[in-house]
């Protein structure tokens, strides 16, 4: 079957994009190796989502030393975004340039901020981002501001604001894609559960890539979706310079399809797996990949969950709504950048019970979880040829990750313990709750390991070099006309805030691109203009 444009994977990238295109007219099918996630009780369970891996992909990779790799990653309909905290920044106007860290250069990307800020508020107002702006220090300047507020802090996290502010620094509101109206909470979507943040979400209250951009593409004739629609291969013609096949395995059986334009957008891991399975004598080294960069450059972000135990309990419900960038840029005593603090969602005795710290002393797994504040610390992953995908004889993915800048994480790790100890009495538990809460401190640091796969990127870098990148700055391959790639990959650096809003933005810029090419982005844009106004 012959469409314009293939879409393989139905993430933030791929979802967004068929979205873009959705309108046209144009023929476009979605090809998904995943089916939809189950509404389900479990859902919202953090043993089955948390300690069982319900939903997360049994596939096995292997690390660079050969040992098997179970990957925290999702394959479905809306990829990872069913399980995203829905944390969408934008990444800061000077990480488009070249920043020096401790660890080395986090290189310049070839298009600027200015370019992607049009396609980053869209991307906002697509995915109901609520924030406030100009609480953030670090944020970049915007054309329009956020269409919904942003969602309040519970008094615990209200209060390490306070003290926070206290202290000297900006704490500011997540942006957050979660539909939640406070002003009406009987109406609305969203109802401001504990189990966002790596969950699915039953009430479809999330802004992820299913419920904001697939499901209302397939309500335009002109779009198909195929889900358990796994993307062998992609083979291309004599010449090497067109796609001309895209081969499938569907329920046991293989399938062909074909399309004018061929978008990969698998996820930084999958896409480029899936360009090297793809050699060719035209393309020996894998598709596209003249340059030898395809899968070079793996960044995954240096994450660490940092739990603050203290004799105050920590009631809240959802907790993932405060950050700090005051070190992203480094501080006074320090020039290089250390990165970004904010939560993860709350973690409770059964998820740390998977994989867990060792107990505090005198405390059990259920205790630390009613008592902990849960923080999340993202630092700059910096690109390294050597951090990469690559094919065992099988075909099957193989990661290699050589870690980097691990210097700054570790001060960013330390000003987060200065800060705690820097809070004040808590005002419920009085004085003997305010010494526990300074002298008992106890923090459990976790740097996420190789298989935590989040936040994924670079492994397929854009530039405007054909030797040392894949894709033009359109996204589109240097090497083959019709085939574009639009998820992470093309990242040339990672930043260290996280990466969703980035790829969407991106998706719908390039979504642009593609429409000019098909002769229908007039056509879009009007349809477009209709929708904001109605
Ligand atoms: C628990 C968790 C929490 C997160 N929280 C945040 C957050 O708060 N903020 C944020 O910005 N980011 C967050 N992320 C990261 C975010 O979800 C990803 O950055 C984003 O989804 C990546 O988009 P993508 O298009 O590159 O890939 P994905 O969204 O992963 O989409 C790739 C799709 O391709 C499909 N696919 C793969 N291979 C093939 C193939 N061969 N054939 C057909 N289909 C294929 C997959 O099934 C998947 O649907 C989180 C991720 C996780 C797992
Ligand atoms: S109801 Fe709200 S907080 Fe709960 S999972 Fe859904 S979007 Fe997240």
């Amino acid at each position: 079957m012959h469409f314009d444009v293939i879409v393989i994977g139905s993430g933030a990238g791929g979802g967004t994009l068929a979205h873009r295109l959705a309108p046209s007219g144009k023929r476009i099918l979605i090809l998904e190796r995943g089916d939809y996630v189950p509404r389900e009780a479990e859902n919202w369970s953090t043993r089955a989502v948390n300690v069982e891996g319900r939903y997360q992909t049994r596939e096995v990779w292997r690390s660079g030393d050969g040992t098997a790799l179970h990957p925290h990653t999702n394959y479905g309909v809306g990829g990872n975004t069913k399980f995203y905290g829905a944390a969408l920044f934008r990444l800061r106007e000077e990480d488009f340039r070249e920043l020096r860290h401790h660890g080395g250069i986090s290189p310049a990307w070839p298009v600027s901020y200015s370019d992607l800020e049009p396609y980053y508020t869209e991307a906002e107002h697509l995915y109901q981002v609520h924030g406030e702006r100009g609480e953030d220090p670090t944020e970049p300047p915007a054309s329009a501001g956020y269409r919904f507020p942003a969602v309040s802090h519970e008094p615990r996290i209200q209060q390490l604001s306070d003290d926070w502010g206290r202290a000297g620094c900006k704490p500011f509101h997540v942006p957050l894609g979660v539909m939640l109206d406070e002003s009406d909470r009987r109406r609305s979507r969203c109802i401001r559960c504990a189990t966002c943040d790596g969950h699915p979400c039953l009430v479809s209250g999330k802004s992820d890539a299913q419920v904001v951009c697939v499901d209302p593409a397939l309500e335009h004739p002109n779009v198909t979706l195929l889900t358990g629609a796994y993307v062998s291969r992609l083979e291309t013609s004599a010449s090497g310079r067109e796609i001309t096949r895209v081969l499938v395995e569907r329920n046991g059986a293989r399938e062909t399809y074909t399309a004018d334009i061929v978008v990969v957008s698998a996820g930084a891991i999958n896409s480029a797996a899936l360009l090297l399975r793809s050699a060719s004598d035209r393309h020996p080294g894998g598709l596209a990949n003249g340059s030898g960069v395809v899968g070079r450059h793996y960044m995954g972000h240096i994450n660490s969950v940092l739990m603050a135990l203290s004799r105050c309990p920590n009631p809240t419900v959802f907790q993932k709504t405060l950050a700090l960038n005051d070190f992203y840029f480094g501080s006074k005593e320090w020039p290089y950048p250390m990165g970004h603090i904010s939560f993860v969602g709350k973690l409770d005795g059964v998820t740390l019970s998977a994989g867990a710290p060792k107990l505090a002393p005198g405390w059990t797994l259920d205790l630390m979880g009613k008592h902990s504040l849960d923080f999340w610390l993202t630092s700059e992953d910096l690109p390294d040829p050597e951090s990469r995908v690559t094919l065992d004889r099988d075909g099957g993915i193989v990661l290699t990750y050589r870690p980097n800048n691990g210097e700054g994480h570790q001060r960013l790790t330390r000003r987060l313990e200065g800060l705690m100890q820097q809070q004040s009495r808590c005002a419920v538990h009085g004085h003997e709750c305010h010494q526990g809460l300074f002298s008992r401190n106890l923090f459990i640091g976790q740097q996420i390991p190789l298989a935590g796969v989040a936040h994924q990127n670079g492994t397929v870098r854009f530039g405007t070099d054909p030797t040392t990148s894949a894709l033009d700055v359109n996204c589109r391959a240097h090497q083959v006309d019709n085939l574009y790639v639009v998820d992470g990959s093309f990242f040339p650096s990672s930043g260290a805030v996280n990466p969703a809003l980035t790829i969407m933005a991106n998706a719908l810029r390039v979504g642009d691109r593609i429409l000019e090419r098909l002769g229908a982005r007039r056509q879009v844009a009007a349809e477009l203009t209709v929708g904001a106004g109605a």
